[in-house]
């Protein structure tokens, strides 16, 4: 499986070389949930995540998740963003106080969204990314990203995160060198880290038994963040792991994997 989307992102590598022909107007295809790369239109590279190749200039952009495909515009260019069927699950929570919110919780939930989202809303330049991430933690994924989930028999928003096993106490490792930007207890997701790794690219671990680190900490790639645990809204212990980029929470799966390297090697920021 992980062999198939090497082969993947080799594609979308030769694919950014075979932009060379591009012309405006014509559409790019990528999958749901995906990070690409497309043709940079526009002059304004300004805090802009941006790749140089020969005179050409491209740039990574994120896909949103779609339940069918859907034609959009990512910075002047046309792409028509491909369905995945990830398939279901579903899952029973005893504790109906976790799904049918009393409004104490309602309240409680709804303040740390905010929370969340005002972390998610300024990113550094002073990272650069290499995008080349490790696993977190070493175990299996349990539930891919894009899962429709049924929560008690009730549909609820698909499952834009990966599951990763790991018993309680497992070590979880920064994956990429970042920013801690936000570390709380919150209702669904117990206890969260949110790392900030520049130029809008975050990602967030649910679940730990213990964080450790705090706001403002700077972690390197394979430091120490957390413990996988079972806090918040869980059927068992795991790490429920979230990557943002660009506006959209995107699929990690596809980001850990060593082709992604010869990529990204190529990336040079134009910061002015
Ligand atoms: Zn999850």
């Amino acid at each position: 499986m992980l062999q198939k989307r090497s082969n993947y992102f080799s594609i979308i590598f030769l694919a950014l070389i075979a932009f060379a022909g591009f012309t405006s107007g014509e559409v790019i295809e990528g999958k749901s949930g995906e990070i690409i790369i497309i043709p940079s239109l526009s002059n304004n590279h300004q805090d802009k995540f941006v790749i140089k190749q020969d005179s050409k200039i491209f740039q990574l952009v994120s896909l949103p998740f779609v339940k069918n495909d859907l034609l959009i515009t990512r910075h002047d260019v046309d792409v028509r963003v491909k369905q995945v069927n990830f398939g279901e699950s579903r899952i029973t929570i005893a504790d109906t106080s976790k799904v049918n919110l009393s409004k104490t919780d309602q309240m409680r939930a709804n303040k740390e969204a905010i929370l969340i989202k005002q972390a998610l809303s300024t990113s550094t330049n002073k990272i650069t990314p290499s995008f080349q991430f490790i696993s977190p933690v070493p175990g299996a994924v349990t539930s891919p990203f894009g899962k429709q989930r049924f929560i008690n028999g009730q549909p609820r928003s698909a499952h834009l995160a990966l599951d990763l096993a790991g018993s309680e106490g497992t070590p979880i490792k920064a994956p990429l060198k970042g920013m801690v930007v936000l570390v709380g207890d919150f209702f669904y997701t117990g206890h969260t880290v949110i790392l900030d790794h520049g130029y809008g690219l975050f990602s967030s671990y649910s679940h730990m038994s213990e964080t450790k680190v705090k706001v403002g900490d700077f972690v390197e790639q394979s430091s120490l963040i957390g413990l996988v645990g079972s806090t918040g809204r869980v059927t068992g212990p795991h790490l429920h792991w979230t990557v943002y980029f660009d506006g959209n929470k995107v699929n990690p799966e596809s980001l850990v994997k060593e082709s992604y390297l010869p990529t990204l090697l190529k990336i040079a920021i134009n910061k002015t």
